[in-house]
């Protein structure tokens, strides 16, 4: 099911993307060595209390925090804990809010200090990614329009894509349908109308596509043990092009962590 939102809804769900924005703003001030992914959680919970919303994450599925922070070789939905970030380390940091009754969703990937090239490589490929695949979002265009445009570019700079994780639609609940798969056929898929709001993720690897879930049931990891990286905005189909509802200014304006 489909749910096209009206100009009301869509403003709702910007105010859940401001705040998951200014959330990830928050956390990004807080990255650096040392620094323990449990102490960006309670940065994140926090934050998102004092703003009169609530984490999406929590709970959801038995999820246990209020961000995914997920190191190097761990691709999504790792849970915080006591590890410390160290130098040379790429931190992924997915964050989810509910705000009002309409949800938004965001993932920056972070590098920690100073790190090597084949890293440095992949944040600016999974970033640019996106961007290429929310050039794509707009009225009657496909979803396979969106995907196709991101497989091209990681593939040909050769990185990876994970298949088993996609976008998403998203509004009065956290996922909706249509998926948004990061790989795919030009001109295949639902076509997009205004009213839609999507998030956009792409996630993708450094090395093989494979991919596996830790002992923990939840850290997804690349099997090779090679980096992987990813990136997230909410966006809406407007009948200009697409209109980005979360934004990372909040990170790149305070921090040297900008990959691009
Ligand atoms: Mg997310
Ligand atoms: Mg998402």
């Amino acid at each position: 099911m489909i749910y096209y939102k009206t100009a009301d809804e869509i403003e709702a769900i910007r105010k859940a993307c401001h705040l998951v924005s200014r959330t990830l703003g928050a956390v990004a001030q807080h990255i650096r060595p040392g620094v323990r992914t449990r102490d960006l959680d309670r940065v994140a919970y926090a934050f998102i209390h004092d703003l009169g919303g609530k984490p999406a994450f929590l709970g959801y599925k038995g999820f246990p925090a209020s961000i995914c922070t997920s190191v190097n070789d761990a691709v999504v939905h790792g849970i915080p804990g006591d590890y410390e970030l160290k130098e040379g380390d790429i931190v992924s940091v997915d964050c989810g809010v509910v705000y009002e009754g309409f949800y938004g969703d965001s993932a920056y990937t972070f590098a920690v200090g100073q790190i090597d090239e084949e890293k440095s490589q992949l944040l600016r490929v999974t970033y640019q990614a996106l961007l290429r695949g929310i050039e794509q979002a707009r009225p009657g265009k496909r979803i396979g329009d969106i995907s196709h445009a991101i497989q091209r570019y990681v593939e040909q700079r050769g990185f990876s894509v994970v298949r088993e994780l996609v976008g998403h639609g998203i509004g009065r609940s956290l996922h909706e349908d249509p998926e948004v798969p990061n790989y795919g056929k030009r001109g295949n898929g639902l076509r997009l109308l205004k009213g839609l709001v999507i998030a956009i993720e792409p996630m993708i690897n450094a090395g093989r596509r494979e991919v596996y879930t830790d002992r923990d049931q939840w850290t997804v990891r690349t099997r090779d043990g090679k980096p992987s990286a990813h990136f997230e905005h909410t966006i809406a189909i407007a009948d200009q092009g697409p209109e980005v509802l979360t934004t990372f200014e909040f990170i790149e304006c305070t921090s040297a962590l900008s990959v691009v």
